[in-house]
């Protein structure tokens, strides 16, 4: 096959399927030209990636090509330059096929605060995919493409993956340039794969991560191969289950789904022990309060002036002013209120300082559990996929869905959502947690269930 035969099959695929589904923001109108020119120059690569079709969120800057952060307020607004993460993509000889739909500016599990359009569950239309990376999960789960990218700033990558039944990677915080991402929660945000199989989503990350000198945040680690680890059987390992991840909320079909991958784990020769993770409990409120907060100073570039609509105004202030009162939608703006207020003078030592002790004492209890465990596991999310509408008016269930994801990104470590059968003909998503730029163990862990 040559690279035209695989943008035209991601194509034909997009426009038979995507006035349902709604991944898509904006297609790539290169893509054709591209491949016509790897093909007429023959090129050829030992990267797997070499020639294939990716979708990449809309929060990810891409040269020349539109990105919006599915917000009103960046709707016309063409980067003068690709993330690094592109760049590496491109380098590996992968073609874009455009940009994916999302929550406006990462904020949401549903993907229903999309100022365009929301997306649509490809295994049931009347269900959401999960958000924030919801385009990005639905449009593999769909076929569109193989791989795309999404980010996980408390679970954006791995709860959209769960409910698409999909495999989805959060890295550890550092592994992969945040060059080019717009900043939500700058301290939580990583960029990660979202794929088919284990193996494709190994070969993803090899082709992203690793240091990158205009990301501050970014480690100089050694990336291994991660596909090297997908082989090695799991006799031996020891596995910690927190009984907070099982408690009350998890629905019983997730809950059976997830008791047989532990006895799949089990049979394969690893053990597992319940444990407890006390800290747990203060991760929703923790999370919302810091993301919020960096949310509210990261956002106040947007201000009609640099990036984006501008209002019609009379004065400097009108500008700011309506700009965001125009260009915003109501997620966003409550987190924008939220964290103003989180961190004005007077409250900021009750909140902001109170959620960092969380934090810290978070990453405690994660440190311990790891000195006696190889990987954490669990549910991705307590439910399978709800329905279009059915938390929309309620943001602080919305906000509950996250208990299982946001601990990850509040400790800093990388953990997986790989599907874990079907609850009434809906995927459920099995979490693999671990330590500190171990993401090989979670990839050979996670190959298991294939
Ligand atoms: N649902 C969470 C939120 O709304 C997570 C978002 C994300 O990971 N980008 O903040």
């Amino acid at each position: 096959v040559t690279v035209t035969d695989l943008v035209k099959e991601s194509f034909d695929r997009i426009e038979a399927t995507d006035d349902q589904i709604g991944a898509f923001l904006t297609l790539n109108e290169d893509a054709f030209e591209q491949a016509k020119r790897m093909d007429e120059l023959a090129k050829t690569s030992d990267n797997p990636l070499f020639g294939m079709p990716i979708g990449v969120k809309d929060n990810i800057v891409t040269k020349g090509m539109r990105t919006t952060c599915a917000s009103t307020f960046l709707e016309n607004f063409v980067p003068a330059h690709d993330a690094t993460v592109v760049e590496r993509l491109h380098d590996a000889g992968a073609v874009t096929i455009g940009k994916l739909n999302m929550d406006e500016f990462a904020m949401g599990s549903s993907n229903e605060n999309s100022a365009f359009k929301p997306v649509r569950n490809p295994w049931d239309p009347t269900r959401v995919p999960g958000g924030s990376s919801g385009g990005s999960a639905a449009s593999v789960a769909a076929g569109q493409v193989l791989f795309s990218l999404g980010s996980d700033t408390g679970g954006s990558i791995r709860q959209p993956a769960a409910y698409c039944g999909v495999v989805g990677m959060k890295p550890t915080y550092g592994l992969v340039s945040r060059y080019g991402l717009v900043a939500f929660a700058s301290s939580l945000d990583q960029i990660g794969p979202l794929t088919r199989t284990v193996e494709d989503n190994a070969y993803l990350l090899n082709t992203i991560a690793g240091h990158c000198d205009m990301d501050s945040t970014s480690a100089e680690v050694e990336v291994p191969d991660y596909t090297a680890a997908l082989n090695q059987d799991l006799t031996g390992m020891k596995f910690a289950l927190p009984e907070e991840f099982m408690a009350e909320g998890v629905a019983p079909g997730v809950r059976e789904q997830i008791e047989k991958a532990i006895e799949t784990l089990k049979s394969l020769g690893a053990t597992i022990e319940t444990v407890s993770i006390p800290s747990v409990k203060y991760a929703i409120s923790a999370y919302y309060l810091l993301a919020s907060s960096e949310a509210s100073s990261n956002l106040a570039r947007f201000d009609g002036i640099r990036y984006g609509r501008r209002a019609e105004a009379d004065t400097l202030d009108e500008v700011f002013m309506y700009s965001r009162e125009q260009g915003f939608g109501d997620e966003v703006k409550r987190r924008i209120m939220l964290g103003t207020y989180a961190l004005s003078s007077g409250y900021y030592d009750a909140f902001y300082k109170k959620a960092q002790q969380v934090r810290t004492l978070m990453k405690q209890d994660f440190a311990k559990v790891f000195e006696e465990y190889d990987a954490i596991v669990g549910p991705t999310a307590p439910t399978t996929a709800f329905k279009l509408g059915e938390q929309l008016d309620d943001p602080l269930t919305m906000y509950a869905n996250d208990i299982m994801t946001i601990p990850v990104n509040l400790v800093g470590i990388p953990a997986i959502s790989v599907p874990a059968g079907l609850s009434e003909g809906l995927p459920v998503g099995l979490q693999i947690i671990g330590n500190y730029f171990d993401e090989s163990t979670l990839y050979r862990v996670a190959h298991a269930f294939e």
